[in-house]
Parts: structure tokens; C-alpha cells; sequence
């Protein structure tokens, strides 16, 4: 299931290059284009689900397997120790622009609280 005007669909395609550093059966990782910290990755799932409000029960696996990504690239890249944010925007308020679910795995630097 993707979605043609999507451009996470096209990377997860190849139509679009990205810089993936992790692939599973379900999900990519890639880097932000602009980089909000020393280290900002993208993991999505295969398939397209615009928002978290698109979410049904059976996403579940799918959602988990995100976090079980970040979990694996934080060590690879080694924030585990030190620490990292891990988070998800939904629609305009909280800043999506890229219509298709997307953890942030932000690290390398000291992160605030509460953010802006
Ligand atoms: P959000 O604002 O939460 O929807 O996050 C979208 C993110 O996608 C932003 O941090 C963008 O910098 C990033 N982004 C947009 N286009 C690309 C691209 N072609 N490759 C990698 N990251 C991208």
C-alpha cells in the first residue's frame, strides 16, 4: 500500500534517493535532509499511513517495529548511553509536513525540554 503523491513512498521506491542507514521487512531509517541535531534520522514504515490519527489495531506490529528500529540505530550510532529523543508529530499543530508516519530519532547533543 503506498501512495503516489508521497514522497516517503518514493523513497521507500528508490524513486527518491536517501541516505538509509536501516532497513527490516516493515520499516527504512533514513537521515533528515536538514538536521535538526549531529545525529537526526527518519524511520518510517513501508507502508503508507499519513497520520497517527490513521492508526487501527492492526498497525500495531507495525508501530512497534519503529521503535524497535530506534532502539537498534540510537546503539549503532552511540546515543544509547548518553540519551536521545525519540518522537512523532501529528498534523499541522505539532509541525508535520510529510504526510506518511515518521519517528525522529534526535541525538548527539543535549536536547530541552519542553520543546518549542
Ligand atoms: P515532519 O515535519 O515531522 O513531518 O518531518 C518531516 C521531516 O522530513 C523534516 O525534518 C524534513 O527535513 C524531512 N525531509 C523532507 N524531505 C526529505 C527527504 N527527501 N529526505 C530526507 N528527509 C526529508
Amino acid at each position: 500500500m503506498s501512495s503516489e503523491n508521497c514522497l516517503f513512498c518514493k523513497i521507500v521506491a528508490g524513486d527518491i534517493p536517501a541516505e538509509i542507514i536501516y532497513e527490516s521487512e516493515s520499516a527504512i531509517g533514513f537521515r533528515d535532509v536538514n538536521p535538526q541535531a549531529p545525529t537526526h534520522v527518519l524511520i518510517i514504515p513501508r507502508e503508507h499511513i499519513a497520520t497517527i490519527n490513521d492508526l487501527d489495531a492492526g498497525h500495531e506490529v507495525t508501530v512497534g517495529n519503529l521503535y524497535m528500529a530506534a532502539k537498534a540505530i540510537a546503539a549503532d550510532e552511540g546515543l544509547a548511553d548518553d540519551g536521545y529523543r525519540v518522537v512523532m508529530n501529528c498534523n499541522e499543530a505539532a509541525g508535520q509536513t510529510v504526510f506518511h508516519i515518521h519517528l525522529h530519532l534526535l541525538g548527539g547533543r543535549s536536547l530541552t525540554w519542553p520543546p518549542g
